[in-house]
């Protein structure tokens, strides 16, 4: 660690203690930001621990839909997102009065949305999931017909290991849509020891090359498996930090040097000290969308409980 980041995260660490703060960290995040991490996974873990924490103040370094979870999740906490620009281009891909044309199309259908959504969307849904218990979620659900939302890809993924009908938004990931099949075709040739794991926010032809489709947390698990020594690692470059820190010894292979998401590196240990000292940008929920967005969100907790 250079000088400059020894003062910062020291600087933190005071502030951090003074504020009865917890720092929360998405697997994606810049290196450095991983580093100070009291918690860091993926949206679901994540959630888990800003519903479980006594923290007074939850200083969320990912984008500005996990922020808006953890306000919807814990409205007597500060949330804060330590840059305010950290949107996610997929959750910006629909929008609550599209949702409420949309559901009219289909009075029957559930409304499932994916956590990568505005706490408008999920005000509007029936119940929420990520990418770790989205099958389940599905499959749990009593109902023919699920309106999917806003993930046409993790979507897509869930169609094919249900009998349900599924109706897909239109929406993707920036990010992931990048991560080509042909390079995956090569790196499997260039490496034919490694597992492939790709994410299922991946389009579907990236999705039959792999070996495992995992969640970010479900690919640091496997990942500490003794029969996995090489990976290629099929999602957001961030991810290699942590699995590389967690598993020295073993290789991973990032399948594009293009699949980063810019929104999830406007973090940095300057902006996390500024946010702890200014006790600022604060994300906070306003109650009318709050108490509607918490059904679908704890309905979820519950189910994934029991998966
Ligand atoms: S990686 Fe994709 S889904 Fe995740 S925050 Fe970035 S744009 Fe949104």
């Amino acid at each position: 660690m250079v000088d400059r980041d020894v003062e910062l995260v020291e600087k933190i660490s005071d502030l951090k203690k003074k504020r009865n703060a917890v720092i929360l960290v998405h697997n994606y995040q810049l290196g450095e930001v991983q580093d100070i991490a009291d918690f860091i996974g993926d949206s679901l873990e994540l959630s888990q621990n800003a519903a479980k924490t006594d923290a007074d103040v939850i200083v969320f370094c990912g984008v500005h839909f996990m922020a808006e979870t953890a306000s919807i999740l814990c409205p007597d906490k500060v949330v804060l997102l330590p840059d305010m620009n950290a949107g996610c281009p997929m959750a910006n891909m629909i929008t609550a009065e599209r949702l409420r044309t949309k559901k009219k199309e289909h009075p029957q259908a559930v409304v499932v949305c994916y956590i990568n959504s505005s706490a408008e969307v999920k005000a509007e849904s029936d119940i929420c999931c990520t990418s770790a218990n989205a099958v389940g979620v599905v499959e749990s659900l009593d109902a023919r017909e699920i309106l999917f939302v806003p993930d046409q890809y993790l979507g897509h993924y869930i169609s094919t290991k249900t009998d349900k009908k599924m109706i897909l938004w239109p929406g993707f990931c920036p990010t992931h849509v990048r991560i080509k099949p042909e390079r995956i075709q090569e790196l499997k040739q260039e490496y034919p020891q490694a597992k492939v794991v790709i994410h299922p926010e991946c389009r579907p032809e990236v999705i039959a090359l792999a070996d495992e489709v995992l969640s970010t947390s479900g690919m640091c698990r496997y990942a500490q498996r003794d029969e996995v020594r090489e990976m290629v690692v099929g999602t957001e470059m961030g991810i290699i930090h942590r699995l590389k820190k967690e598993n020295p010894g073993k290789r991973f292979i990032p399948v594009s040097e293009q699949a980063i998401c810019p929104n999830m590196k406007l973090i940095n240990l300057e902006k996390v000290l500024w946010s702890l000292e200014e006790m600022t940008p604060e994300v906070k929920v306003p109650d009318e969308i709050r108490l509607k967005a918490i059904a679908a969100v704890d309905k979820m907790l519950r189910i994934g409980r029991k998966l």
